[in-house]
């Protein structure tokens, strides 16, 4: 049975690729000069089951660096490895309904919003760095490539260019520091984020990494365990509620599944207990989502009836 219906799930995959194709509306990420120098075109569309296949159309092999969808993954991992009282401390659970760079911390408690924005992501490897010291890239790394179930690596040439450009990031970072949200070297911390946000993956690596997700932490695929229970299941809450930047609201109404974007064109959606997808496709629309992988989703919650709410 579970061939057949992957034979469907196929189908509707190539179809919603189909679909999504035409759309060449919206621009490249420029401001990491790096990524000002990806192909436009390119568009992959992969969705990954917990029972272990997958279906794929376009380019859903080509590698593009995973940007802030690395903030779900790294927040997951803050959790198991410190717990939840101690992130909650450094960074909170609220939708800041602000862009993903704001400089914005919550008034009450001088902690960044949440950890899908900028602030919050950067606390959280602030967190990872302190707690892991010189293993926290490869800790995070192993951790990213046991979801994929393939060893996973990273663009130097991206790192290096957000390393020398990313100022507004440094800046937050020591703002961090200055707040207490970061407590330890908040130069090592964005450093740690920059090169977790350069790390290189593809539509169907992350169509992987959410069927991990979706499987309770375990890769379907491998027998894996990738991530604790109790830290996936924080992770899919706070990126329902805040993991499409300021477009969230209105994901949650059309598309209603837990998801994070990144500026490297990547969108990474979770179907608990089902499925994982992954799109790739770099133009991005005004509020930095993909937006061919926006589309994409759409067709593909309509056709699969995908909303956590839908009532079937
Ligand atoms: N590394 C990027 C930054 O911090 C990630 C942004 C994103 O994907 O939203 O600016």
């Amino acid at each position: 049975a579970s061939e057949a219906s992957a034979y469907g799930l196929q189908a509707v995959v190539e179809e919603v690729h189909a679909r999504a194709l035409p759309d060449g509306s919206g621009h490249l990420a420029d401001y990491i000069p790096e990524l000002a120098q990806v192909s436009p075109d390119a568009f992959g569309l992969a969705v990954a089951t917990t029972d272990g296949h997958l279906c794929s159309a376009g380019d859903a092999d080509a590698p593009f660096t995973i940007q802030s969808i690395s903030k779900a993954f790294a927040y997951c991992i803050a959790l198991e490895l410190l717990g939840r009282d101690k992130v909650l401390e450094h960074v909170g659970v609220e939708p800041s309904g602000d862009a993903f760079n704001a400089i914005v911390f919550d008034p009450a408690t001088n902690r960044p919003y949440n950890p899908m924005v900028n602030a919050g992501a950067i606390a959280v490897a602030g967190l990872i760095q302190a707690h892991a010291g010189a293993e926290a890239f490869d800790l995070v790394l192993d951790r990213l490539s046991a979801a994929a179930g393939r060893p996973l690596d990273m663009d130097d040439a991206v790192y290096r260019s957000e390393a020398t450009t990313g100022h507004r990031n440094k800046g937050i970072a020591h703002l961090l520091r200055a707040t207490g949200a970061i407590r330890g070297d908040a130069d090592a911390a964005v450093d740690l984020y920059f090169r977790v946000c350069a790390i290189r993956v593809t539509a169907a690596n992350l169509a992987r990494m959410g069927a991990t997700l979706a499987n309770i932490g375990e890769n379907p695929v491998t027998g894996r365990a990738a991530f604790a229970v109790d830290a996936v299941r924080a992770t899919l809450s706070v990126m329902f509620t805040c993991g499409m930047y300021d477009y969230a609201g209105n994901w949650a109404l059309d598309v209603g599944v837990p998801a994070k974007s990144g500026v490297g064109g990547g969108i990474l959606g979770v179907v608990n207990r089902q499925l994982g997808i992954g799109t790739f496709s770099p133009r991005l629309d005004a509020k930095g989502n993909s937006a061919r992988g926006i589309r994409a989703f759409h067709e593909l919650a309509e056709e699969l009836g995908l909303h956590v709410f839908d009532p079937t």
